[in-house]
């Protein structure tokens, strides 16, 4: 390589060798495509809410810097992806993870198990052609298994532990009085998890300390399901097909790594990349079908489906806690209203209180890290009061996830 335009010239997968950028961090700016519109500046800082005031330099040279607590700081990029979606160009990109996956799935000594994400089955299929009805769940798991992979699961299953743990912490989080003044905060989304950790350090104590169902899945793969294959934890390979970026730097935290086992999740792939996957491997979408996933960890409730759009977590966790303290399921509408009913377009924020015996539960959930921003200065000034509140970084949940198909007029995923 001669100079820095012999590099502009090289195939990009070449061209990223020759950048300086961090490759643990897995988003990526391609300075060559970047035509400075600036639309990622603006939904940062106006749907975000990371609060923008200054971007400086050019090109790979830009950073952007965001104001409070007193202090002017680079970005503390939550990771939610929503930059990409929005980039007209392609100048930004995940991090790709695909080659890490097909090189697992080559290796004779590894048993490559995968996991799909309740949202990621709401979008694939709009990239390959298929109608919503067709692009389903089961043919996911059929075209994870052309490629190679042992085992493929629902997240669902994991969905509804986190459920479980969450429903239960609340209960016990409420009734001792803990929760007087301050919610509990759900803590399934990284992005938002990344977002309280630097932009509300003094309100981490506060969420919910259940893992993700990303990273639930991963634990129960290289314990339980390991031992019962009768191979050890680092033998299994585990691959998660998610909506979302953040989840890529979540597998990453040291909390999620052992020792003997390594990290829990070893790959996240996107729904981009997923796509990428079966266009790479020839795969003709039409020709999948229907495949179930693999046993034991096959069952899954409405409950772990629901997670993937706005309100859905609050729902699930609210059932919980309500057979948690009657003892019976609460009749199927009972929660509903957390979703979708009422949901005000003005600040992303829907408002619910549920009557549980002499009990009652003060619920809210927003979505986009702006509107959160916002009920966060609310709920510290004392202008509302809640118990339990849901948060997802991305606006309307993992639907409109960050590693979600592009939609800017053409297909690109
Ligand atoms: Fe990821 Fe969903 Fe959170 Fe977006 S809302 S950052 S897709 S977990």
């Amino acid at each position: 390589i001669a100079n820095d335009l012999d590099i502009l010239e090289l195939p990009f997968h070449q061209y990223l060798e020759h950048q300086s950028w961090d490759k643990t961090f897995p988003l990526i700016r391609d300075s060559a495509k970047c035509i400075k519109c600036m639309r990622c500046v603006q939904v940062c800082d106006k749907v975000q809410g990371l609060g923008v005031w200054d971007v400086e330099g050019t090109g790979y040279h830009t950073t952007v810097n965001v104001s409070g607590h007193n202090s002017i700081r680079e970005a503390d990029c939550a990771l939610c992806g929503q930059c990409i979606t929005h980039c007209p160009v392609g100048a930004l990109r995940e991090r790709s993870d695909t080659n890490e996956v097909w090189k697992a799935i080559e290796d004779p000594d590894k048993i490559v198990v995968a996991q799909v994400a309740p949202a990621v089955r709401t979008a694939w299929g709009e990239e390959l052609g298929l109608a919503p009805e067709d692009a389903t769940v089961g043919k996911i798991i059929d075209a994870l298994k052309r490629m190679g992979i042992n085992y493929v699961f629902d997240t669902t299953f994991s969905a509804d532990l986190t459920i479980m743990e969450e429903g239960n912490e609340f209960v016990k989080r409420f009734t001792s009085g803990e929760l007087k003044d301050r919610p509990m905060f759900t803590s399934c989304c990284p992005g938002w998890v990344r977002f309280i950790k630097s932009q509300f350090p003094h309100l981490v104590k506060y969420l919910s300390s259940a893992k993700s169902p990303q990273q639930m899945f991963g634990a129960v793969m290289k314990t339980y399901f390991a031992e019962k294959l009768g191979v050890s934890p680092e033998k299994i390979y585990t691959v998660s097909v998610m909506p979302c970026v953040a989840k890529k730097a979540e597998r990453e935290m040291d909390l999620y790594y052992e020792e003997y086992a390594g990290h829990d999740i070893d790959a996240v792939i996107t729904t981009r990349e997923l796509i990428r996957m079966i266009r790479s491997a020839h795969i003709s979408p039409q020709t999948l079908v229907d495949v179930e996933s693999d046993r034991p960890m096959h069952e899954g409730t409405g409950a772990g489906v629901i997670f993937g759009a706005t309100g859905g977590v609050m729902e699930a966790a609210l059932r919980s806690a309500y057979y948690i303290i009657k003892g019976e399921n609460p009749p199927a509408e009972a929660f509903t209203a957390v979703r979708s009913q009422g949901f005000n377009e003005n600040d992303g924020v829907q408002e619910a209180n549920f009557q549980i015996n002499d009990i009652t539960v003060r619920t809210a959930v927003v979505s986009g890290l702006g509107n959160t921003r916002e009920l966060i200065r609310k709920i510290e000034s004392g202008e509302v009061h809640y118990d339990f509140v849901e948060v997802m970084a991305c606006p309307g949940g993992c639907v409109g996830g960050g590693g979600q198909p592009i939609h800017d007029g053409e297909e690109r995923a």
